[in-house]
């Protein structure tokens, strides 16, 4: 044991190069080494003690030993790579009772089935499916303590964006209306081994006790989508593909037919949401 009594863990370059985990492109592994960085990103959750964290691609197990160590009761940890388990296993074994591995498809399984909601996910997600991740675990918004995620700086700039900004589009609207949204600091892609092309951004979204605005989700999807669908062209043109006339689409919302979808805040948004419910009935 170590002076503050966490177990002596060898270097994570030790467990790559023992274990033979080679990144791979495939699987979205850019793979985080220093203790520092990772525990920066656990603390990101707030205080640890007494809670379950799942944690997405545990990998060789950075982020993993660091949620361990910021004290997280259990973690809960999805991985696809069967060559990541045998690491994992050993990280198991130093944290008795506290980490359990589940081999899978995190975009597969229901994380109900792991752990009771509401969770709190902490995870360097694999870019290649960071968003379609976000996705799923926002549908089901009430099972969602806290997300805290590594995304790809320009996928981060559009969660947090704001309208009349280059970044702003469908996946800020949904985001907002569902959480408050915060950008944590940024990571280097020297930070990750290997390094990716561009720079990370570690953020942390925490759903709201109710949605910003009243409207359903599935009709503010589909609103937002034909808006930002053709994010040039004026709403009356550009909601067309809604299959309703726009025009007293946007005057029930009071939004005016020319504005384009960039300058719609998440209210006009919702409210062109509730007009396209009503005409539906
Ligand atoms: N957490 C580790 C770290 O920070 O060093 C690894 C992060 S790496 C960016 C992404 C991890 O997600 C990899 O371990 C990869 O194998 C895993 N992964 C990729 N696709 C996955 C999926 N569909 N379900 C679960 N894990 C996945």
């Amino acid at each position: 044991m170590a002076e503050d009594d966490s177990p002596d863990l060898p270097p994570l370059r030790d467990v790559i190069a023992r274990h033979q985990l080679a990144a791979r492109r495939s699987l979205g592994q850019n793979f985080l080494l220093d203790l520092n960085l990772t525990r920066r990103i656990a603390r990101g959750a707030g205080t640890l003690a007494g809670r379950t964290v799942i944690e997405v691609g545990p990998g060789p197990g950075g982020l993993t030993r660091a949620l361990l160590l910021e004290g997280a009761a259990e973690v809960v940890a999805i991985e696809k790579d069967e060559r990541c388990l045998a690491a994992l296993g050993e990280l198991a074994d130093a944290f008795p009772g506290r980490l359990r591995i589940v081999p899978g498809d995190a975009l597969a399984i229901a994380e109900r089935d792991l752990a009771p909601p509401p969770h709190t996910i902490v995870a360097n997600l694999p870019y290649n499916i960071s968003t379609v991740l976000l996705l799923k675990w926002l549908g089901r918004p009430a099972d969602i303590a806290m997300l805290v995620l590594m995304f790809q700086r320009e996928v981060a700039d559009r969660l947090v964006a704001a309208p009349r900004s280059k970044s702003y589009g469908r996946l800020s609207v949904f985001c907002q209306w569902l959480c408050t949204v915060e950008k944590l600091f940024d990571v280097s892609p020297q930070a990750f081994t290997p390094p990716p092309k561009v720079t990370s951004t570690v953020v942390r979204l925490t759903p709201r006790p109710a949605p910003l605005f009243p409207a359903t989700a599935e009709s503010l999807q589909m609103v937002v989508a034909a808006a930002f669908g053709q994010r040039r062209k004026m709403l009356r043109s550009s909601l067309k593909t809604l299959g309703l006339a726009p025009e007293p689409l946007l005057e029930a919302a009071g939004i005016a037919p020319e504005k384009r979808a960039e300058e719609i805040d998440v209210e006009g948004f919702c409210a062109l949401a509730r007009a396209y419910d009503a005409a539906r009935q």
